[in-house]
């Protein structure tokens, strides 16, 4: 298969009317219609450039002979959702946690799962080598509109818990939508779940202006603060796009996303009995830990939402995600799903009548130290290779070459992955220690360097 020029891991961003012009958008949803030829969903974020690479995209998806449905201002799953029940593919214009300069395009197929691989060649080749189909006068695609799509995702997501034991706990939120799309979603949700709900950066608005759209700890502070001062139970912050959902307990803490899947996952497996659970090979042992106790079956994939999401359908499985908090369920989106989590953790806050710091704390407990180291693009697969080599002919550790190198050792692991963007190894292990972590670490990347040339 030839190499992809446009498409990163989901979708294409970039800086907006720079390089994601108009024109630009307008031209690749043309060969993504080109290839549909049905009814395409779009809908996208609050930035500032949204409305104008919806019209694009919109013009180039009519010119090709689809049907196109406006769904509005929606997080990136609602419109998973919408395309999985309704149309035959969708196009959701965000950049998700990217800074407000940025935006971009993700194209899904008919199940709402981001478009595969071979699919995005086909689009490329027909934007750069091809011409996109010019539907006549009288094949032009019919353009509507759908705004009823936000209630029915969040009405769904709700159906899904316990609605009376969330109302029962009476909650007290604190919610950082970080003026992004789930600002249209979370606090209503929130609400519809008879929670006592505080807003910060509830307001819609493609400059950002209260946070970086990105969920990390430090952007996060006011929530924090917030979360104590009001003594909250819980403090919920949601990416740009809101598919990523991330928890701050009731003392302020900062909950890892590694933390929350697990937290979810035992909950999953202890209601269904057990089943598959489907994660990277870069989350943690935590996950099979939990699985093993509560009757799971880990499948771990390459690093990537959607190699999860399509693992997950391929084996009916139950539940799924990755270490950055977006968690994926199967049974409503195929794909990382910020109002099921938010639903998914009050039910389980309040059936379990613990404050979220308990639950957390009752975790397996494990360590990651991550570290990087400089390697030029064209020896990383030989150094991969040599690495693997080496590791296979000693009787010490197991190796998993999923993604880049995983070397598991009795009491725990370190993998090595080249990155896709930069000229730099990642390496980061885990383990029970936080001294024995950062031992793995810099022998992992001790590894990188014996073999560079
Ligand atoms: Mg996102």
């Amino acid at each position: 298969m030839s190499k992809k020029r446009l498409f990163g891991t989901f979708g294409i961003r970039r800086i907006a009317n720079e390089e994601m012009t108009p024109e630009f958008a307008s031209r690749l949803a043309a060969s993504y219609g080109t290839l549909v030829q049905g009814t395409v969903a779009i809908g996208g974020d609050t930035r500032t450039t949204t409305p104008m690479l919806k019209n694009g995209i919109a013009a180039g998806l009519l010119s090709s002979g689809c049907d196109v449905v406006d769904l509005g201002i929606l997080p990136t799953p609602a419109i998973q959702y919408a395309v999985r029940n309704y149309y035959d593919g969708g196009i959701i214009v965000t950049a998700s946690h990217n800074p407000p300069e940025y935006n971009g395009l993700k194209f899904v197929d008919e199940d709402g799962i981001g478009t595969r691989d071979d699919m995005e060649i086909k689009i490329e080749d027909i934007f750069f080598d091809g011409e996109p189909k010019r539907a006549s006068w009288n094949e032009i695609g019919k353009f509507y509109t759908n705004n009823t799509i936000i209630n029915e995702y969040i009405t769904e997501a709700i159906k899904g818990v316990d609605i009376e034991a969330i109302k029962d706990a009476k909650l007290k939120v604190v919610v950082d939508t970080g003026s992004g799309a789930g600002s249209y979603t979370a606090p209503y949700l929130l609400r519809k779940l008879g929670c006592d709900v505080t807003t910060i950066n509830c307001q819609a608005d493609g400059h950002f202006p209260g946070r970086d759209p990105e969920p990390i700890e430090e952007n996060l502070q006011d929530l924090i603060s917030t979360v104590k001062e009001l003594n909250a139970d819980i403090g919920l912050a949601h990416d740009g796009d809101a598919d990523r959902t991330i928890c701050i307990d009731e003392l302020g803490n900062f909950v890892l996303g590694d933390k929350t899947f697990t937290l979810v996952e035992k909950a999953m497996l202890k209601e269904n009995n057990g089943g598959t659970i489907v994660t990277t090979v870069a989350t943690s042992t935590a996950i099979y830990d939990i699985a093993e106790e509560y009757n799971g079956e880990v499948i771990a994939t390459a690093v990537g939402d959607l190699l999860v999401a399509r693992k997950l359908k391929e084996t009916n499985g139950l539940f799924g995600g990755e270490e950055n908090g977006g968690l994926i369920f199967p049974d409503f989106v195929y794909g990382r799903d910020a109002a099921m989590t938010v639903c998914k953790i009050l039910e389980i806050m309040a059936k379990e009548k613990k404050p979220l710091s308990q639950l957390v704390g009752e975790l397996p407990v494990y360590h990651t130290v991550k570290m990087k180291t400089h390697c030029p693009d064209d020896q990383k697969e030989n150094v991969m290779t040599k690495i693997a080599e080496e590791i296979k002919n000693t009787t010490d550790y197991t190796l998993d070459t999923t993604d880049g190198v995983k070397i598991l050792k009795d009491d725990g692991w370190v993998i090595i992955r080249p990155s896709g963007t930069e000229p730099i190894f990642r390496c980061f292990a885990e383990t029970d220690n936080i001294e024995k972590s950062k031992e793995m670490t810099e022998w992992g990347i001790s590894l990188v360097n014996k073999y560079l040339e």
